[in-house]
């Protein structure tokens, strides 16, 4: 093994990128360093892009949705060995809150981010916390691994922990990019019925009925709520999820509620939450959560899910490209060349 590798590496006062080979990183106690297969491109690593996520260091290596090979441990790990296939968590807990002082890690009120806090895995080898890791089934593919950590556990738990989806609910999704078209699959899983997908793209609406909707209505269609309540009946809806986050997506997915609906909020935007008319809101119990992450367990469970065959995300790996091309990659994500659900980078391609 080469003392130094290759790594992409962002500025944060130029907001530059740039392809570096920099050291090997060491991992310290209670660490492990992975050997990186594959990690995604995600909307939030754009977000540090743009500037509409603040940088927390001045440069640092993104990419936060990886799978790849435990090759060498740090002091005191146990539990693990140089070869396991795992999934790194994308957050480490502080250590210092009050709920990390207690032992209560997953809930840390002040989580540190993969990527931001951190330097993550667009590089040949990323360092991670031993605790958090998840173990890959053989049976597992390690492209789809690499998106179970947030493009697909950030739906899961908007599902199963915020939205509580029970067999029977009506869902509703508005949005049908990555997190959406996870989010019709695991209602699904649920149990949701009917799964209403809405959107103002033609191409991912189409995928959403690929995916388990059982209907697919454009959100801008003058009839939109007619069509909604002849699909459930007249009941409305139980469970929706804005995955764009916007006020014109959450207006609406509120004015489609069932009494004691709620709608789930995943997406997000510098915009002001507009939910309608405060009688009819109040007068039908409703509820608007906020939704962000999952737990280290969440991906756990998918990795079961993958590998009994309950979850198929053949068509989530939209592509895979090299590290040396993931300005390409970055602005095809951003121009939603092609629809991408996640491409991925290969540092070793
Ligand atoms: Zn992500
Ligand atoms: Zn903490």
């Amino acid at each position: 093994m080469s003392d130094t590798m290759l790594a992409e590496r962002f500025y944060g006062d130029t907001k530059k990128i740039t392809l570096e080979e920099i050291p090997i990183p060491e991992p310290g106690p209670g660490q492990v360093l992975i050997k990186v297969a594959y990690c995604g491109i995600c909307h939030s690593d754009l977000s540090l892009i743009s500037g509409a996520f603040p940088p927390q260091l001045p440069v640092v290596t993104q990419g936060h949705e990886a799978s790849g090979t435990i090759v060498k441990l740090g002091a005191g790990v146990t539990g693990w060995e140089e070869g396991d296939r795992v999934i790194p968590s994308a957050g480490r807990p502080c250590m210092k809150c009050r709920r990390c002082r207690r032992g209560d890690f997953t809930n840390c009120l002040n989580l540190q981010l993969m990527a931001f806090a951190y330097d993550g895995a667009w590089a040949q080898y990323t360092v991670a916390n031993a605790a958090g890791l998840t173990r890959v089934p053989d049976e597992v593919d390690m492209k789809e691994a690499a998106i179970l950590a947030d493009a697909v556990s950030t739906p899961f738990g908007a599902v199963v922990r915020t939205g509580k989806v029970h067999p029977g609910n009506a869902v509703a999704v508005w949005g049908l990019g990555g997190v959406g078209t996870h989010i019709v699959q695991l209602a699904r899983l649920a149990g949701a019925v009917p799964i209403i997908a809405l959107d103002v793209n033609d191409f991912t609406l189409e995928r959403a009925l690929r995916h388990g909707a059982d209907f697919a209505f454009r959100s801008d269609d003058p009839d939109l709520f007619d069509k909604l309540a002849k699909a459930t009946g007249g009941r409305m809806i139980d469970v929706a999820f804005d995955a764009v986050g916007i006020s014109a997506t959450l207006r609406q997915a509120v004015a489609s509620l069932d009494n004691y609906g709620k709608v789930v909020v995943v997406g997000m935007s510098a915009q002001d939450m507009n939910l309608g008319n405060f009688t009819e809101f109040n007068l039908k119990s409703k509820q608007v959560l906020g939704h962000i992450g999952y737990k280290s367990q969440d991906i756990a469970m998918l990795a079961e899910m993958l590998k009994y065959k309950r979850l198929d995300l053949s068509e989530s790996v939209s592509d895979v490209i090299s590290l040396k091309d993931i300005t390409k990659g970055i602005e095809r994500l951003e121009k939603h060349e092609g629809n991408p659900i996640r491409i991925l980078v290969d540092p070793w391609a």
